[in-house]
C-alpha cells in the first residue's frame, strides 16, 4: 500500500510520522526546498502557540519533550492600552496552564526529521503538484528537473489554506469549496533582545488591542518577540515613508517604538499576508483521495488553534484507521463524520475571538467580569 502526502509542512510531516507506524510506504511531497538546509521565509507566522490540543498529538510520537524543551508558557494576555499600565489576565483561575510560543520552524523541522527517520517514509523536496487524477491516484508534480508522474494508493492533500490538491479535487467535481476571506491583513514585526534579556515578559501573549484593529507580540527561544498587527485590508498601504509609520506607531502604539529598533524596515519590507476560513465538503473523494489539516478548513488564527486543530486531525484519522482496520475507504468517510462539526465549531469561535482581542479585553466591562470569574 502507498501513501502519497501532498504538503510537508506541520500537518504532513506529522501525519507520515502516526501513518510510518502502520508498516505502509510513505512518500511526502513538498514544493520548497528543504527548509532545515535554507532561510526562513520571512514574515511568515515565525511562532505558534500550542496548547494541549497539538501536545496530545506530538506525545503519542514521542516528540513532546524535544519541542517543549524551547517553549516559552504563556500563563496570560498582556494588554497594552495606548495610555495607562499594562494589564495581565490570567488564562486560569488556577495559574498552572498556559499555551505554549513554539518557533514554527524548529516544529517544522522537528517533525521532518522525525518523519525522514521513520520506517518507510520518503520525503522529496521541489516538487509541487499541479495534476491530480482522484480516482487513479495519479499525480503530477512539478520539479526543477520538468515534469514527474507517480501513482499512489492513497493520496492525502496536507497543503495548507491554498490546497491545490482541493483545486484538482474542485476541478473534477468531487470537491465544492468556499473561501471565506477576512478583510483583514497580518503584517509581522520585531521586537528583538535588550542586552542578552527579554523586553517584554515573556510570560505572556501581548495584545495592543485598538478597536478595529490590533497587535500581538509572542516570545522567542533567542529572547526576542515577533509581534503581528492585524489591520484592515488595504490600510498598511497607508504608511509610505518612514516618517509615516513612526508617527502612526508614536500615536498608536508608543510603548512599541522604544523596543522596536527594526520597526521600519520590518514594516516596508515584510510582507501582508490574507487570512480567511475555508468550507470543503466533502473531505475526501472515491475513498483514496482527501484533505486534511488546513487544505480541509483552515482558520483565521485568533484561537491560535489552526495547528492544534490540523494535529488533533492527525489523531483523529489514526484513530479511524485502526477502527476500520485500516480500511482507507471507511476510515475517510469516518473521519470527516467525526471531525467536521468540531473544526466548524473552531472557525466560528476563532472569527469571534478577533472581536474578543481587538475589542472587548480593553473594555472595563471584560476586565470586571474576568475578575468576577476568577474570584
Ligand atoms: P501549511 O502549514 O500551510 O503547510 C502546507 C505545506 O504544503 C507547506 O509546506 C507548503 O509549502 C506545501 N504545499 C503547498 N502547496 C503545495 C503543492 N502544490 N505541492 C506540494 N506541496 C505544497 N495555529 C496554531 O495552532 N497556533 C497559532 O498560534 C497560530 N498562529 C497563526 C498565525 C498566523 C498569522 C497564521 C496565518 C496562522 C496561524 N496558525 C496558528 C495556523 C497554522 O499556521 C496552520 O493551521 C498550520 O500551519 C496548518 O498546517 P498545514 O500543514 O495544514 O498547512
Amino acid at each position: 500500500m502507498t501513501v502519497a502526502i501532498v504538503g510537508a509542512g506541520l500537518t504532513g510531516s506529522l501525519l507520515a510520522c502516526f501513518l510510518a507506524r502502520r508498516g505502509l510506504s510513505v512518500t511526502l511531497y513538498e514544493k520548497r526546498a528543504d527548509p532545515r538546509t535554507g532561510e526562513a521565509e520571512r514574515g511568515r507566522s515565525i511562532n505558534l502557540a500550542i496548547s494541549e490540543r497539538g501536545l496530545d498529538a506530538l506525545r503519542r510520537i514521542g516528540l513532546d519533550e524535544e519541542v517543549m524543551a524551547d517553549a516559552l508558557p504563556m500563563k496570560g494576555r498582556m494588554i497594552h492600552p495606548v495610555d495607562g499600565p499594562l494589564d495581565f489576565h490570567s488564562y486560569s483561575a488556577s495559574q498552572d496552564r498556559a499555551i505554549n510560543s513554539i518557533g514554527r520552524g524548529a516544529l517544522n523541522n522537528a517533525l521532518l526529521d522525525a518523519a525522514e527517520k521513520a520506517p518507510g517514509v520518503s520525503i522529496v523536496f521541489e516538487h509541487r503538484l499541479v495534476a491530480l487524477d482522484s480516482q487513479t491516484g495519479a499525480m503530477g508534480f512539478e520539479t526543477p528537473g520538468g515534469l514527474v508522474e507517480v501513482t499512489a494508493d492513497v493520496v492525502l492533500g496536507a497543503d495548507g489554506a491554498g490546497s491545490a490538491v482541493r483545486e484538482q479535487l474542485v476541478g473534477d467535481g468531487s470537491v465544492v469549496d468556499d473561501v471565506d476571506f477576512l478583510d483583514y491583513g497580518y503584517k509581522e514585526l520585531s521586537i528583538p533582545s535588550a542586552g542578552g534579556e527579554f523586553v517584554l515578559d515573556p510570560g505572556a501573549l501581548h495584545i495592543w488591542p485598538r478597536g478595529t484593529s490590533m497587535m500581538i507580540a509572542l516570545p522567542n527561544p533567542d529572547k526576542s518577540f515577533t509581534c503581528t498587527l492585524f489591520w484592515p485590508a488595504g490600510s498598511f498601504d497607508a504608511l509610505t515613508t518612514p516618517a509615516l509609520i513612526l508617527g502612526y506607531f508614536g500615536e498608536h502604539y508608543p510603548d512599541l517604538l522604544p523596543v522596536a529598533p527594526t520597526l521600519v524596515d520590518d514594516y516596508l519590507n515584510n510582507p501582508v499576508g490574507v487570512l480567511g476560513t475555508v468550507h470543503t465538503h466533502p473531505w475526501q473523494a472515491h475513498g483514496r483521495t482527501a484533505l486534511i489539516g488546513d487544505a480541509a478548513h483552515a482558520i483565521v488564527p485568533f484561537y491560535g488553534q489552526g495547528a492544534n486543530c490540523a494535529f488533533e486531525d492527525v489523531v483523529a484519522l489514526d484513530r479511524c484507521l485502526n477502527e476500520t482496520s485500516g480500511s482507507w475507504a471507511r476510515a475517510l468517510p469516518l473521519f470527516e463524520a467525526r471531525r467536521r462539526d468540531n473544526t466548524e465549531a473552531i472557525a466560528e469561535m476563532a472569527l469571534a475571538n478577533f472581536v474578543e482581542m481587538r475589542d472587548k479585553v480593553a473594555s472595563p466591562v471584560f476586565r470586571l467580569t474576568k475578575q468576577l470569574e476568577h474570584a
